[in-house]
Parts: structure tokens; C-alpha cells; sequence
């Protein structure tokens, strides 16, 4: 990604065209839900090395930890603030960087509203402030609702969105395997491949409201990674749906719609590739990035078991002190470091 936008959180229109940039030129920008500020500061440092735009996302589960796990979350209270004060964050940290974030919160359900109307209220504050929203999109879940029900509920929000011209992320089909709680192991096979017919619907009835939406049509994706995939990536869903768009709605312009790719990791990079060609501008990674901050911990701390057993004493010599060693600030940032490296390889693969 050669252009450049301007720094800081991405909010209002910029959004959508760093979107337009993305599927122009057949990229995709990776997503990456994040625990702890180590991972906020090891993506910002990463996208500020290689001059790229990046999107970070909050989950519900995310946000509450970060603010602590001591806090009760009844009532999305700790999401609702962790949510809130990660994103402040996020906002000082991308301009001190000079880098270019959306910044996005990742599923919501019905059972969790409570939580993005609490931020929607924090948006309209920020934007009396500051001219812009704390967040630059937001997603809403209501896959398990039947279609029609899942868009009227995500109209009425998408309104309220674009009063302040934010940007909408949608799911319509399942998305398998397991996340945050939520388990979409058992279900019905059908669930996992969205119809074109069903995109059209969404594309259609959201365009009403503004066209600064983004929809998750599940192809076969899965949260998670497991030793075997139980059902295929089918990206030819996406290419599908494109074609149906233009002819029901005669559209001249290529790939209307904006897809996002969900359960990124473990996934075949070759239909990973595919879906990008097809319009998917953002990939969502989770578990590829926790593993990868885990390793960098726990090469550092396996090499270094023996400085790592008392704090005077190793192998250098018995009154030799171990602080340099084991100061938390050691070994997370080993944790930075493989997650960067890995990181900048991913910002590489997302071409088609
Ligand atoms: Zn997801």
C-alpha cells in the first residue's frame, strides 16, 4: 500500500476510501484483534515501518481486559470502558507514530448492545470535541437472526451511524468454530455459505442509509484454528455475488461491494489471495497473533530459563543479579518483536 493517508484514527470518509484504494489495487488490509497495549504498540510500530495503513479491533472480550480483569463486566461495564480507554489510546499513539488506523470493534450480538449503543453515545462526544469520532467503524452481528431481522436491526443503527458518517461493518451467514464464548461448531452445514441473492439484499438495503458499509459474507470461514478444516473456503461465493449485484441492480462499476474476510488465520493463503481478487479489503486475524506474541515470550523464556530461576544467581555466577533479565519489559518485548516480524511478512502476503 504505496499512498499515503493522513495520520492518526481514520474516521468519516476516509474510511471507505482507504477501502476503495485497498480493492482497487487487489489488497487487503489485515485486522488484528488486539490484548494488551503490547500488541497496540507492536502494530502501530510495525505499520509506521513499512508506511501502511492498519486496522486494530476491539472485541468485547478484548476491551474488558483490557481495563483489567479485577472489574465486573455486568452490564458490558468493563467492555464498555476498556473499550473507551484503549481507543483514547489508539488515537494518541497512531499520531505520535504518524500512521493511519482504522479502528474498529469487532462482533457484536444482540446480547451485547448495550455495549455499542454506550459507545455510539462516546462517538457523539468525541465528534462535539474533536470533529471526529473516537471509533472509525463498528460491527454488528446478527447472523443468527434471520436475514431480514438482522438488517433491519442493523439499519436502525446504521442510521444512527451516519449521522456522525461512520462506517458499518454486517455478517450475514455463520462464521464457524469458536470465539469469545460464542460456539458455531454445530450448525447447520448451509449456515456457513452465504447466498448471493443474500448479499444483494444486504447491499441493497443498506445503500438506502449511505454506502459507507462493509459486509462479512461467510464463504466457509472459520474462527480458530484447527488440525482439519470441517468445511471448505468456497471464495467463489464473493465473485458470485459480485456478478449478481450488477446484473439485478445494473451497476456498471466493478465488485460493488466491500467484503471482509473473518477467522483469517490458519487459512490457505492461495484462497486467501482468490478472495482479495474478488473484493475482500479487510482480513481479520486473531489466533495467528496471539500465537505469535506467545512465541516470541516463549523462546525468550526458554533460553533463559536458567537467569530466570531466582533474582541473584546464574550461570555467570552465583551472586550475579537477574533483574536485566527478567523485567517484564524484556521478555514482552520479545513477544513484540516475533509478532512485528510476522506481522510485516502478513502485510506482504494480503496481494493478489
Ligand atoms: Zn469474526
Amino acid at each position: 500500500m504505496s499512498k499515503k493517508f493522513p495520520p492518526g484514527v481514520a474516521t468519516g470518509n476516509l474510511v471507505m476510501n482507504i477501502f476503495k484504494y485497498a480493492k482497487k489495487n487487489c489488497i487487503a488490509i489485515p485486522a488484528i484483534n488486539i490484548t494488551g497495549f503490547n500488541m497496540i504498540n507492536a502494530i502501530i510500530e510495525t505499520a509506521a515501518e513499512i508506511n501502511v495503513p492498519v486496522i486494530i479491533q476491539i472485541s468485547n472480550l478484548g476491551a474488558a481486559f483490557n481495563i483489567g480483569k479485577g472489574l465486573n463486566n455486568k452490564n458490558q461495564y468493563s467492555s464498555i470502558l476498556g473499550s473507551i480507554y484503549t481507543a483514547k489510546y489508539i488515537h494518541q499513539v497512531s499520531k505520535a507514530y504518524r500512521v493511519t488506523v482504522i479502528l474498529h470493534t469487532d462482533h457484536c450480538n444482540n446480547e451485547k448492545i448495550l455495549w455499542i449503543k454506550k459507545l455510539l453515545k462516546e462517538n457523539k462526544k468525541h465528534f462535539k470535541l474533536f470533529n471526529k469520532t473516537l471509533f472509525s467503524s463498528h460491527m454488528l452481528d446478527f447472523s443468527n437472526e434471520p436475514i431480514k431481522n438482522n438488517i433491519k436491526m442493523c439499519k436502525y443503527y446504521f442510521s444512527l451511524m451516519n449521522e456522525m458518517n461512520m462506517t458499518l461493518e454486517v455478517e450475514i451467514g455463520i462464521t464457524g468454530g469458536e470465539e469469545e464464548g460464542i460456539n458455531n461448531m454445530k450448525i447447520n452445514y448451509d449456515k456457513f455459505y452465504t447466498k448471493p441473492k443474500e448479499v444483494a439484499y444486504v447491499y441493497n438495503n443498506l445503500k438506502k442509509i449511505s454506502s459507507n458499509f462493509i459486509i462479512a459474507a461467510t464463504f466457509g470461514n472459520v474462527h480458530g484454528v484447527y488440525k482439519s478444516h470441517f468445511i471448505n473456503l468456497k471464495p467463489k461465493i464473493l465473485y458470485k455475488s459480485q456478478k449478481y449485484i450488477n446484473k439485478k441492480f445494473n451497476i456498471k462499476q466493478k465488485k460493488p461491494v466491500f467484503f471482509v474476510f473473518h477467522g483469517g488465520s490458519g487459512s490457505n493463503l492461495k484462497k486467501l489471495k482468490e478472495s482479495i481478487k474478488y473484493g475482500v479489503v479487510k482480513i481479520n486475524l486473531d489466533t495467528d497473533m496471539q500465537y505469535y506474541f506467545t512465541c516470541g515470550v516463549r523462546n525468550y523464556m526458554e533460553y533463559k530459563k536458567k537467569f530466570l530461576k531466582n533474582q541473584i544467581g546464574n550461570p555467570k555466577g552465583k551472586n550475579k543479579p537477574n533483574k536485566k533479565y527478567y523485567s517484564p519489559r524484556i521478555w514482552l518485548r520479545k513477544g513484540e518483536k516475533e509478532f512485528k516480524i510476522n506481522l510485516k511478512k502478513i502485510f506482504k502476503k494480503f496481494k493478489y
